[in-house]
């Protein structure tokens, strides 16, 4: 969008156009300053342009969907993987070990779970190497409260409006349609109605302060089309209103559950006493959660750096030979930082170049993660203690920054220097042993300025976008 990008006037007037279009379409979110009031609420920050993706990449992140979905799936299924895996993290990451802890109980009670359903987002940049050619390199996968597949699927029609005030209509006819609301609807219609009791309900476990409610509206508006009912309630109710059956039925007040769609639950803040026992109620219960907690544990960090040593995949996925192939090829580099010589190694290293490594210990949200000094800093200090085993190291993926303009409420509009990152969507359902359902959903491309090194949408560094396939 060269031409675009230095016109001020046309960037004016096709930026109010592109805010009061996202209004009308219901790309929103509560405010900062009133986050529990949905009679104040702006737009979700998003880029005025869409971003260049290159055509290959998207293609190539959407065929390998169905094998995370599967990859995630046997993982959640295989104790003895997540127990070796998970050994040295749990001994000094306590929320970690919280979780794992509860998922042992609930193996040792036997599952009363049949039905399982996955919602995941794996998200990928796409790296420039020396001689210019892009590569797609996963980044991480979110098993939990995978967000923004909601806001998303009404981003593409605000971006069609703005390329057509630019003048580029053509252009504009060639976005891609995308509605992942509807496709993780359909993953958890289908859970619910294998479950099998028509008048148990889809119960979202949301935070206490809900910013993003809009996005999961958009799903949950999915739900009641298909005349499914649907109910918001927080740990704390669970903790105060629910109950399980002799077959371990989950109720709420006498309602019964059928499915759990967890939109919180993913960092430590959020558990108390109270709110840990009502995770356990949770998981020790027939319904169907999405995730379990197995499945939230196959989504850590250090989980994924096991998954890339050699010989793991095959291990997990034997009789899939594609699928791993497909699988390895997004991987960046990872490298354990366990006591012993091939940590000691990896460290050293990385202190002396510590541009070239993301430090990243066991959290999901954004904001967590070391770069740079900090990294050397962090490292420094804790190479010779047990405390270096809750972090795992990743290469740094390095994309080409692009101009584009970040639309935020009450910002000046300004160009900037900016980098995208691909999500896309997976849905899968199994029964027993068997998966009767697994797909790709839709995808989600943000943009964030160069200067953050870190920080997603709901962390107020990275804005919603809509790929543009080159
Ligand atoms: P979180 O669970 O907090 O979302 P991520 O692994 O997704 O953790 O990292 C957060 C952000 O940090 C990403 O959205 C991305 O912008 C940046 N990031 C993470 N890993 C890398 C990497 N290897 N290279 C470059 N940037 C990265
Ligand atoms: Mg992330």
């Amino acid at each position: 969008w060269r031409d675009v990008v230095r016109d001020a006037a046309a960037v004016r007037e096709a930026a109010a156009v592109a805010v009061d279009a996202a209004l009308l379409a219901g790309v929103l979110m509560r405010t900062g300053e009133q986050p529990h009031a949905s009679d104040v609420v702006n737009y979700a920050p998003f880029t005025l342009l869409p971003s260049a993706v290159p055509r290959a990449l998207f293609e190539q992140a959407y065929a390998v969907q169905q094998d995370f979905n599967l990859l995630v799936d046997t993982i959640s299924q295989n104790k003895e993987f997540l127990e070796q895996t998970l050994a040295s993290t749990i001994k000094v990451d306590d929320f970690t070990a919280r979780l794992f802890r509860i998922y042992m109980q609930v193996l040792e009670e036997g599952l009363a779970q049949t039905v399982f359903l996955g919602i995941n987002r794996s998200d990928y940049m796409f790296d420039c190497g020396l001689d210019g050619t892009a590569a797609l390199r996963q980044i991480e996968i979110n098993t939990i409260a995978a967000s923004f597949g909601g806001l998303t699927s009404r981003t593409a029609d605000v971006h069609r409006l703005v390329l057509k005030v630019l003048g580029k209509t053509e252009e504009a006819s060639h976005l891609l349609p995308n509605n992942p609301a509807k496709g993780l609807a359909l993953g958890i219609a289908k859970a619910w109605e294998l479950y099998g009791s028509q008048r148990a309900v889809v119960m979202f476990l949301v935070e206490d302060v809900q910013r993003n409610i809009f996005d999961q509206r958009c799903v949950e508006n999915e739900l009641w089309n298909r005349n499914i009912r649907v109910v918001r309630k927080r740990f704390r109710d669970v903790f105060e209103q629910g109950s399980l059956d002799a077959s371990r039925r989950l109720y709420m007040d006498g309602q019964e559950v059928a499915v759990v769609y967890y939109r919180e639950g993913y960092v430590p803040q959020v558990y108390d006493q109270q709110n840990w026992e009502a995770r356990l109620l949770l998981e020790r219960s027939r319904a169907v959660k999405c995730p379990d907690i197995a499945t939230q544990l196959a989504g850590t960090k250090k989980v994924q750096q096991e998954l890339s040593r050699p010989g793991t995949l095959e291990k997990l996925l034997p009789g899939h030979p594609e699928a791993i192939a497909r699988i390895r090829a997004t991987f960046a580099g990872l490298y354990s930082l366990d006591e012993g010589e091939e940590g000691d190694r990896i460290a050293a290293t990385a202190i002396a170049d510590p541009d070239r490594f993301v430090l990243k210990p066991q959290r999901e949200g954004g904001g967590n993660n070391l770069y740079g000094e900090e990294l050397r800093e962090v490292l420094q200090k804790i190479k010779d203690s047990p405390e270096r085993t809750s972090y795992i190291l990743m290469d740094k993926i390095k994309p080409q920054p692009a101009l584009n303009y970040l639309l935020r409420a009450h910002s000046p509009l300004q160009v900037s220097e900016c980098i995208s990152e691909l999500g896309i969507f997976g849905v899968y359902v199994r029964q027993g042993q068997e998966l009767v359902l697994n797909q790709a959903a839709g995808h989600l491309l943000r943009t964030k300025a160069t200067e953050h090194a870190d920080g997603g949408v709901a962390a107020g560094v990275a804005v919603l976008d809509t790929p543009y396939l080159v």
